[in-house]
């Protein structure tokens, strides 16, 4: 180990030499992965503008989205079509949304809206995604962090903080190659989600499925419905699920989805015709024909693994020529999804990032992965490889390694 600190030194002052300007740190996608979906900004024109079913998708109307939309979706998330409504392009909409809806409303099952009651709590799996804990903290929302293990958010701590706290009003998951360390939510966590009491009558888990067909590898496993869960436990309207193509056509101009039971959907429905008198039907256009089905929308996520999977295999592969058998890191070989999570040894992970900055290249910030930005062992590190170039990330992850060992000392 001594004989390896002077040289990473050396190294990193060579790498401060170059005037670096790498990016790793938010999950967009990459511009080929962007042009695979081009076909679509000509499949609408002047002349081409009519649904199926000859709705004519310029003019307002139908709020819950295109039948043939909800039939593709619904597909996708695995729910009946009057269990879907289509929305804009942000899921991150449907979801604020949602909250603030259960707050100023309430939701069936509950007695009174959210803000009524006091101060309210979600639970947090950790690490996880900034921009859910960010709505909790705009809206005064307090988060609880639960640890994440292999199989999902630590169901013992789950089961025993929703049993005894009515406060505990909705936990944020990703079931499904989670961001970022890449879980997949078993079986067995999904039935216990269904089946644990809760304090809280109005208690809801807000499912973002927003991977949901994100593979990197070719035979993905199978996952338990948590909408059928909820139902065979008398609880259906305990799931509220999310989704979007954000990272499947345009992240900037996609759709997103929203599936729950029928009582949520109907109550929904009821609030957003106050908002919107309907979303883009253009769009919603435009991914029906582009897709077809869902088998065609799975041909095109394969052309998507085709790209990211060699992203993916190049952070690994230089972070294991650099770190492996070291023991000053672990990170995440996902099977989907957009992220890899790296753990430093405790303490290190803000260094780790500074020391990367000022050699020119940008991670994302320490601690985003927490709410509120702390990280209490300020050690976990998200590293997005979906948008720079091969040699980019190869470069940066070198850096990053570099860093890793130099902050270790
Ligand atoms: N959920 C998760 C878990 C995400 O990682 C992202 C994007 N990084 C989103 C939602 C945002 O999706 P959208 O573009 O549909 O708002």
């Amino acid at each position: 180990m001594k004989n390896e600190l002077p040289s990473s030194r050396d190294r990193y002052q060579a790498f401060q030499a170059r005037n670096l300007k790498l990016d790793m740190t938010r999950g967009k996608p990459g511009p080929e992965l962007l042009d695979l979906s081009n076909p679509m900004l000509t499949i609408v024109d002047s002349e081409h503008y009519h649904a199926a079913g000859g709705n004519d998708c310029r003019n307002y109307g139908i709020l819950d989205g295109l039948p043939e939309a909800k039939n593709l979706f619904a597909d996708y998330m695995d729910v009946a079509p009057e269990e879907i409504l289509i929305a804009g392009n942000a899921s991150l909409n449907l979801m604020y949304d949602e909250v603030v809806r259960s707050m100023l409303y309430g939701v069936p099952g509950g007695q009174s809206p959210w803000i009524q009651q006091g101060t309210i709590k979600f639970l947090c799996p950790v690490p996880g995604y900034d921009r859910h804990f960010n709505i909790c903290s705009v809206l005064g929302i307090e988060m609880i962090n639960v640890p994440m293990n292999d199989e999902g958010p630590d169901m013992h701590i789950v089961e025993k903080l929703v049993g005894e706290d009515a406060s505990i009003k909705g936990i944020w998951c990703v079931p499904r190659y989670s961001n970022p360390n890449g879980v997949i939510y078993s079986d067995r966590v999904i039935d216990r989600f269904a089946q644990m009491k809760t304090a809280a009558p109005d208690f809801r888990i807000f499912w973002d499925n927003a991977y949901r067909h994100h593979h990197l590898v070719e035979n993905p496993r199978d996952q338990k419905n948590l909408l059928d869960a909820c139902k065979s436990a008398g609880v259906a309207q305990r799931a509220l699920m999310f989704g979007s193509t954000s990272k499947i056509t345009f992240a900037g101009g996609g759709l997103s989805f929203l599936a729950a039971n029928k009582t949520n959907m109907d109550h929904t429905r009821k609030y957003l015709a106050n908002q919107t008198i309907g979303y883009d039907k253009l769009n919603q256009l435009r991914h029906v024909r582009f897709f077809g089905d869902l088998a065609g929308l799975r041909k095109h996520m394969n052309q998507h693994r085709a790209i990211l999977k060699p992203k993916f295999d190049a952070v690994d592969s230089v972070l294991t020529s650099e770190l492996d058998g070291k023991d000053l890191a672990h990170w995440t070989r996902p099977e989907g999804g957009y992220f890899v999570s790296l753990d430093t040894r405790p303490g290190l992970a803000k260094k780790v990032v500074a020391l990367a900055a000022d050699v020119g290249v940008k991670l994302t910030a320490a601690g985003a992965t927490y709410p509120g930005g702390i990280d209490p062992e300020d050690r976990n590190i998200r590293i997005s490889p979906s948008l720079p170039g091969l040699e980019e990330i190869e470069l940066a992850t070198e850096v990053l390694a570099v860093c890793i060992i130099l902050a270790s000392e």
